[in-house]
């Protein structure tokens, strides 16, 4: 039973829904990790878009050690000192009012939605349950969360689905205009879309979905559960557009590498969710909580935000700089440390052929969807990393055009 765990392990081990690269990583620190053989590679991939502040960041490991120290869990028959804290701390820095918290991001969204469709019940009436959400999106993996969000695949077979769901095109105004409607209850959107490819949704566009929310009186829901948190240079990315959702969901970097999720939302919203209505056995657990808590209140400060778009420029300005080399992506795109490049036409779909090369060269990336290579980072990555990183991305590249 004392034998060191091996790849073949997973094959027998664990259910098939991954794929996992060859290598097992078992030690990390701050944007460098490495593997069972010593081998050390430069973190581009940050856990997907969650370890915000890299990996094993005193900040969070002391929160972890004197809450662990202290107390671990209660359940919702009892509040606790570090959940308050981080609902006060959410509250006083965001739009919302209240904070409802769980463990992931599709709970997250889970949660939003059953909101949305209980406030409209409340308000108006059993009719007006249709929820419009965009191609491409992605907002978790439950059956209500798969059904809402906009990649098929991700439904098919698990049928039947939840129904009142329908789907427009993302940065396409005209297409929500066709859908919506009296019995709209909420549109949900992503201010970029991260799975869906790391697409910035257009100002013009945000702002028309606002006020089509507005003048059919349905509730605005940004899940910024990979844009929260500091990643596209904001706390979260409404403020970068100034535009206020009703319900905003937020997981992945709020705990910085451990599970937690958040739904907020304004007074007037939140009183939908009474007593009894929903609930969930993890949500505001301590630990959570008040790991939670010291990775917001790090990052939410003009330094570290500042930081962010800075690493940004340096971020940009290597990936176009080997891209005039190879020519191998159409552009470089995102916002703060959450970027995109998508393959050019002679790479399409390929972008998942360059992580092996790269994990091969000591760089740990991701991708969006088959076409986009994807970087989310510890948004304080230092410069050395980037520098070391965007070199050994350099030579797979070069290694992925050889062998093209
Ligand atoms: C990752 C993600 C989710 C799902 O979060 P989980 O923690 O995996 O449940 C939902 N929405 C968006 C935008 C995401 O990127």
């Amino acid at each position: 039973m004392n034998e060191t765990p091996t790849r073949s392990d997973f094959d027998q081990y664990m259910a098939p829904t991954y794929a996992p690269q060859q290598v097992i990583p078992t030690r990390g620190e701050g944007s460098r990790l490495w593997d069972q053989a010593g081998k050390e590679y430069i973190d581009f991939a940050g856990g997907i878009a969650v370890n915000a502040l890299g990996h094993c960041h005193p900040a969070l490991v002391d929160a972890l050690q004197s809450q662990g120290n202290t107390l671990w869990h209660l359940s919702n028959v009892y509040t606790n000192e570090p959940a308050l804290r981080l609902a006060k701390c959410l509250v006083e820095s965001t739009f919302a009012d209240k904070a409802f918290f769980c463990s992931s991001g599709g709970e997250a969204n889970e949660a939003a939605l059953k909101l949305a469709r209980r406030y409209a019940h409340d308000h108006y009436g059993a009719y007006k349950d249709k929820i419009i959400s965009f191609q491409q999106s992605f907002h978790g993996r439950t059956l209500f969360t798969v059904s809402v969000g906009g990649q098929p695949k991700y439904s098919q077979g698990f049928g039947p689905i939840p129904g009142g769901i329908l789907h427009a095109e993302f940065n396409d105004l005209d297409s929500v205009r066709k859908l919506v409607g009296d019995d709209t209850c909420a549109i949900i959107v992503e201010p970029m879309q991260g799975e869906g490819g790391i697409v910035p949704a257009t100002p013009d566009f945000l702002h028309g979905v606002r006020q089509l929310c507005d003048d059919n009186r349905a509730l605005l829901i940004f899940d910024e559960v990979q844009t929260g948190v500091g990643r596209t240079g904001s706390l979260y990315a409404y403020m970068e557009y100034g535009i206020t959702p009703d319900i905003l969901t937020s997981a992945k970097s709020l705990g910085g590498g451990f599970p937690v999720g958040a739904m907020l939302a304004t007074d007037e919203v939140m009183a939908s969710l009474t007593a009894g209505t929903h609930g969930s056995t993890y949500g505001g657990n301590a630990l959570a909580s008040a790991v939670a808590l010291a990775a917001v209140e790090f990052i939410d400060t003009p330094d570290v935000l500042a930081g962010v778009k800075k690493r940004h420029d340096l971020f940009r300005e290597h990936l176009e700089s080997i891209n005039r080399r190879y020519g191998v992506f159409q552009q470089v795109r995102g916002m703060g440390l959450l970027i995109g490049a998508p393959m050019a036409p002679d790479y399409a779909e390929r972008a998942k052929d360059i992580l092996p090369l790269a994990i091969d060269e000591g760089l740990m990336a991701l991708v969006a969807g088959p076409n986009v290579l994807r970087m989310a980072p510890s948004l304080v990555i230092p410069e050395a990393d980037i520098e070391e990183g965007m070199a050994r991305l350099d030579r797979a590249i070069a290694r992925f055009v050889a062998q093209a």
